[in-house]
């Protein structure tokens, strides 16, 4: 009698080869220690101004992120700049990294990634970092409130909840300029069919010519929240957008009487507070030496005195210089420096690599001197 083994069997051309499936679940996670390079496959038009850029890395490696947490990516425009994108794909496809991106008029990072990244191209990320996140878990009810890009890390706690079919009471309101600037408008109408316990509420300040629009038109107003989830009081609220709405969504929570506890916001606005609770207590403070140590910035020739407690970054502000930074908590990785001689003190949150400060570099904005220091910002 000839008996195929098995093994060979499933060889055969034509046979479903179960192996890739089994494979998959042994691909290697992505090492933020040590992975940094993410290889551009495919990009997708979401608006005029909108685009998604879907990555993986070189080799097949599984992410592990938390829905609204972003990657930090460094761009080879004006030199190099290191810019933030929220992840917003879903926490349960773990083998990508998606990225919406707002072309913002005559910005550096937003221009080249519209206009060079291509699929087939790489680009250096640090990540996934950042606390704006929410286990979607069923006995909590949620409301997210977004404006214009804003959008994105709240789609990946709504897409990542719907993947894993958690039974979540969210509601969900967007707010865009026109009809034409709504992101994912097709993909949540989607989700809605799918998902009978997401509930989505969209308002545009105006209509557009080219797209038709019946549903509630102009700002987001305390009576229009009342309409669009009317047990809000009983919700925990994750907002974001630009600074002037989440000051208008502040503002007319504190009206009703909100708990802010239940508040939380991120801003992609640099210099504002991000990630966190509203009324979350800052970072413990690093612990603070009566010095004064003198900070030199030798490629502008400024010399500043550093007061004690003062970060490198709050001393290149008081000498008049805008070096970039974001987070300002050491998360972000924005304000990544080099330090050219002497000392400091870092207090991080895993926005810089051990080997990134082996090699000298520091995060301005977390970083205090504990000796006289130059730094090449
Ligand atoms: C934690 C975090 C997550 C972010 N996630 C996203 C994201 O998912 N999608 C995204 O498009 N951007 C996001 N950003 C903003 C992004 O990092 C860049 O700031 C943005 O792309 C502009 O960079 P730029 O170099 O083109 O312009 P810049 O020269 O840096 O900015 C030009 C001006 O535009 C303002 N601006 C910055 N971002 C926006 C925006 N999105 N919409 C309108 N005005 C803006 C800036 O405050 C500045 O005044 C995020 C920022 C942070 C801190």
């Amino acid at each position: 009698m000839n008996i195929t083994p098995k093994t060979d069997r499933a060889r055969q051309p034509g046979t479903r080869d179960a192996s890739k499936f089994t494979e998959a679940t042994r691909v290697p996670l992505w090492d933020p220690e040590v992975d940094d390079i993410l290889v551009c496959r495919q990009v997708r038009q979401e608006t005029h101004d909108v685009k998604t850029f879907v990555f993986s890395a070189r080799e097949p490696r599984a992410f592990r992120f938390y829905p609204g947490q972003f990657m930090t990516f460094e761009l080879p425009v004006e030199g190099m700049v290191s810019r933030c994108y929220t992840i917003s794909g879903s926490a349960a496809r773990p083998y990508r990294i998606e990225i919406t991106v707002k072309r913002v008029p005559g910005g550096p990072a937003s221009n080249w990634l519209h206009d060079y990244m291509i699929p087939g191209k790489e680009v250096t990320v640090s990540g996934p970092a950042g606390e704006f996140t929410t286990d979607a878990t069923a006995d909590k009810k949620l409301l997210f409130i977004s404006a214009g890009s804003g959008i994105t890390p709240l789609m990946s706690m709504t897409r990542t909840a719907c993947d894993l079919s958690e039974p979540t009471d969210l509601h969900f309101i967007h707010a865009a300029r026109t009809p034409a600037d709504l992101i994912f408008h097709d993909e949540l109408s989607l989700l809605i069919s799918q998902n009978p316990t997401l509930k989505v509420a969209l308002t545009c300040q105006a209509s557009s010519p080219s797209h038709a629009w019946s549903g509630f038109t102009g700002r987001l107003s305390l009576p229009m929240l009342h309409l669009m989830s009317p047990d809000f009081m009983d919700r925990q609220i994750f907002c974001c957008g630009p600074g002037p709405f989440m000051d208008s969504v502040r503002a007319m929570l504190a009206e009703a009487n909100f708990d802010m506890s239940n508040y939380y916001e991120e801003s992609f606005d640099f210099g504002a507070e991000t990630a966190g609770s509203f009324d979350e207590p800052a970072d413990a403070a690093p612990e603070i030496s009566d010095q004064t140590f003198r900070v030199s910035f030798p490629k502008t020739g400024h010399v500043v005195e550093c007061s004690p407690g003062m970060t490198i970054l709050s001393a290149a502000r008081a000498a008049g210089l805008l070096p970039i930074s974001s987070c300002q908590r050491g998360i972000c990785g924005t304000c990544k420096s080099r330090l050219i001689s002497g000392e400091v003190d870092m207090q991080h949150g895993g926005g810089i690599r051990q080997r990134e400060i082996d090699q000298g570099k520091i995060l301005i904005c977390c970083s205090t001197p504990t000796s006289d220091i130059e730094v090449e910002i």
